[in-house]
C-alpha cells in the first residue's frame, strides 16, 4: 500500500513539473509573433509534445522548438503557393444546414460529386489532415527524421486550424455582418491575452485514433456548430458596448497597437464562457493524437537516437518561405483577417 502511495506521489510531483515547465517555458525563444495567428499555433504544438508517450517524448522533446516554431510554415507558404490557402479552412455551410448531410466525408465521393475545383474553391482541411498524416506515417516507417519533424509541425497547424469555428465558415472573418476582424479576435487577441495567465490546456495524453478521418470530421463539425455562436455573440455585445470602448492602443510584444481592447476582450471572454480555452485544449489533444497515431501504424519505429538534420534544400525552401511572407506581398487566395 505505502509503495502505491509513493508511485502515486512520484508520478503527481512528475505530472506537476511537466505542466509547470511547459507553462513556464512557453516564452523561452519565442520570437515577437509578426501574426496574429501565430501565437497560438506555436502554443499548441509546443504543449502537444507534452501529451506523448516517453517513447515518443525522447525524439520530440528535444526538437520541441522546431516544432512549434515551424508550426506556423504552412501559414507563411500562404504567400508563396497558390494551392495552399484552401488547406486551412471549408466553407461547410456552402454545403446546406448542419450535419451537412449533402457533403460525402470521403474525398473521391465529394470530387465525383462537386469536382476538384469546386471543393478547393470552399477549402478542404479535413481531407488535406488525412494526406499529411499518410505523410507522417510514412516519415516514421522510414524513420525520416527530418520529414517526421516537417510533418508533425505541418499537420500540427492544420488539425489546430479545423478547431478553429470560423475556419468552418464562409463568413470567417465576419465580413457579411459587418464584423470585420472577429477572426484574429477569437484565434489570436483572446488567447494571447489569457492562455498564459488563465488558460489550462494540458488533459490527459495522446490517444489512439481508429478512424482519423471520422475523427477530424467530427472536430470540424463541432467548430461548425460554434461559429454561429462565435458570430453572433460578438454582434450583440458590440451592440451595447460603446465603440470607442471596443479598441485601444494596448502593448503587444513591446509596441502599442490599435486592438481590441483588454475589457472588451475578456467581456467577450465571458460570453463565449470558455470556447476558446475548450478548443485549443482539444486541438493540442488532437494533434498530439494524431502524431501518435502516425507513429504507433508505422510500427512503434524506436526514435531515440534518431537525429534530425535537415538537408541543403530544405533549408534554402524554409529561407524562401521566410523570405515571400516578410516581403509584405499579397496573400494568395483568401486572406484571414
Ligand atoms: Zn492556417
Amino acid at each position: 500500500m505505502r509503495n502505491w502511495l509513493g508511485w502515486m506521489l512520484m508520478l503527481c510531483l512528475m505530472m506537476g513539473w511537466m505542466v509547470l515547465s511547459a507553462k513556464k517555458r512557453l516564452p523561452d525563444g519565442y520570437p515577437p509573433s509578426p501574426d496574429w495567428g501565430f501565437y497560438g499555433h506555436r502554443q499548441i504544438n509546443f504543449l502537444s509534445v507534452f501529451l506523448l508517450p516517453p517513447e515518443m517524448l525522447v525524439f520530440f522533446k528535444p526538437n520541441i522548438g522546431y516544432l512549434s516554431e515551424h508550426a506556423v510554415d504552412p501559414d507563411k507558404r500562404r504567400y508563396l503557393v497558390p494551392d495552399e490557402g484552401p488547406r486551412h479552412y471549408i466553407d461547410l455551410d456552402r454545403y446546406g444546414a448542419y450535419p451537412y448531410k449533402a457533403l460525402p466525408r470521403k474525398w473521391q465521393d465529394a470530387v465525383n460529386k462537386y469536382t476538384e475545383d469546386s471543393l478547393k474553391k470552399h477549402g478542404i482541411v479535413p481531407w488535406h489532415v488525412q494526406v499529411m498524416q499518410a505523410r507522417l506515417t510514412r516519415a516514421f516507417r522510414e524513420k525520416d527524421a527530418s520529414r517526421i519533424l516537417k510533418y508533425a509541425a505541418d499537420i500540427g497547424h492544420y488539425i489546430a486550424d479545423a478547431h478553429v469555428p470560423l475556419h468552418t465558415s464562409s463568413n470567417h472573418n465576419g465580413q457579411y455582418t459587418d464584423q470585420k476582424g472577429i477572426h484574429g479576435f477569437w484565434e489570436s487577441r483572446i488567447p494571447e491575452l489569457l492562455a498564459e495567465q488563465s488558460f489550462d490546456l494540458l488533459n490527459g495524453h495522446a490517444q489512439y485514433i481508429d478512424d482519423p478521418g471520422a475523427f477530424i470530421w467530427d472536430r470540424v463539425l463541432e467548430s461548425a456548430i460554434a461559429a454561429d455562436s462565435v458570430l453572433s455573440i460578438e454582434k450583440s455585445l458590440s451592440a451595447r458596448y460603446p465603440s470607442d470602448r471596443r479598441y485601444a492602443f494596448e502593448n503587444r510584444n513591446g509596441v502599442l497597437v490599435k486592438q481590441y481592447s483588454s475589457a472588451y476582450t475578456l467581456a467577450y471572454h465571458d460570453l463565449l464562457n470558455g470556447m476558446v480555452e475548450r478548443r485549443m485544449r482539444q486541438a493540442i489533444h488532437s494533434v498530439a493524437s494524431f502524431w501518435y497515431t502516425a507513429w504507433i501504424n508505422a510500427g512503434q519505429p524506436r526514435l531515440d537516437g534518431l537525429a534530425g538534420s535537415f538537408s541543403p534544400e530544405d533549408s534554402t525552401a524554409f529561407k524562401t518561405l521566410n523570405e515571400a511572407w516578410r516581403s509584405g506581398r499579397q496573400m494568395l487566395g483568401r486572406p484571414e483577417d
